[in-house]
């Protein structure tokens, strides 16, 4: 097992977030997670890439405890915000390289693997500029390669491809099922939809800090379409009186 969370919850001050949460996700596995804005879906992200505490519940990242020991996760952990934090005045190649010795990754591994990964998504014209000048597309993809230099168990993106371009996030996808084949685990959220069908195995939906459905895709998805269950899941409105109101003061 690559990821056990049991009861877990998490405050802001006196604001549950997540509440008596619980997940498993299996070795080699890709796991979506759904859920509106403010469902708790980064602050879950957080905690499973130990950069971020919880207050009550356990959770166990291949066998360490997050409680206790978030320093030795992160080493297991790759970690994409839905916002690259970067170097400006670094480019790509400089920052592979200064993320490759702080994670304590031979120089020339860790050359090797930004040079795949760069290849791999078509980035080497940009190896050289600075990241400051790069397009939020390009900025995400470094960000994406960064994660993946020290070869983590674990890989967790947030909302990380939604800035891709459709090729750029096909190549991200098979690269996805490739290292999940050689036994990588892949947790991450996303609003695309499609992107959930077409990737996830299993699949669990948040709203206000709780699961409101989750397990396999296929399962979820045997009557009706993922949007159709997130909604009627996730929305606290009706969509169409929404719509049909908007349309009449739009008039
Ligand atoms: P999501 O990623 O699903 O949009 P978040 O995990 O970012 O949701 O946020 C969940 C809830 O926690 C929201 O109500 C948000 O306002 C609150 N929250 C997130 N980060 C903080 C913080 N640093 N301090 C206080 N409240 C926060």
């Amino acid at each position: 097992m690559s990821i056990k969370v049991q009861s877990l919850s998490k405050f802001y001050g006196e604001k549950e977030v997540l509440s008596d949460f619980s997940i498993e996700i299996q070795d080699g596995e890709i796991f979506g997670i759904l859920g509106p804005n403010g469902s708790g879906k980064t602050t879950l992200l957080k905690i499973l890439a130990g950069i971020s505490q919880f207050e009550r519940g356990s959770v166990i990242i291949n066998g360490i405890d997050a409680k206790v020991n978030q320093i030795e996760v992160r080493k297991i952990v790759g970690y994409v915000p839905e916002t690259p934090y970067l170097y400006e005045s670094l480019t790509p190649y400089e920052y592979f390289g200064f993320i490759g010795s702080i994670r304590e990754i031979p120089k020339e591994v860790a050359e090797r693997r930004a040079n795949d990964l760069t290849k791999a998504f078509g980035m080497e014209e940009y190896n050289d500029q600075f990241i400051g000048s790069l397009s939020f597309g390009t900025k995400q993809k470094v960000s994406i390669i960064a994660s993946l230099i020290h070869a983590p168990k674990i890989l967790i993106l947030d909302e990380s491809i939604n800035g891709l371009d459709p090729q750029s996030a096909k190549i991200f996808r098979d690269l996805l099922r490739s290292l999940t084949q050689d036994g990588m685990t892949v947790v991450f959220s996303t609003h695309i939809l499609e992107i959930a069908e077409n990737v996830c195995e299993e699949i669990a939906i948040m709203k206000t800090g709780k699961i409101v459905a989750a397990g396999k895709t296929v399962d979820l998805l045997k009557e009706r379409n993922l949007e159709e269950v997130f909604i009627d899941l996730t929305s606290t409105e009706d969509i169409s009186s929404v719509v049909s109101a908007l349309r009449g003061s739009l008039r």
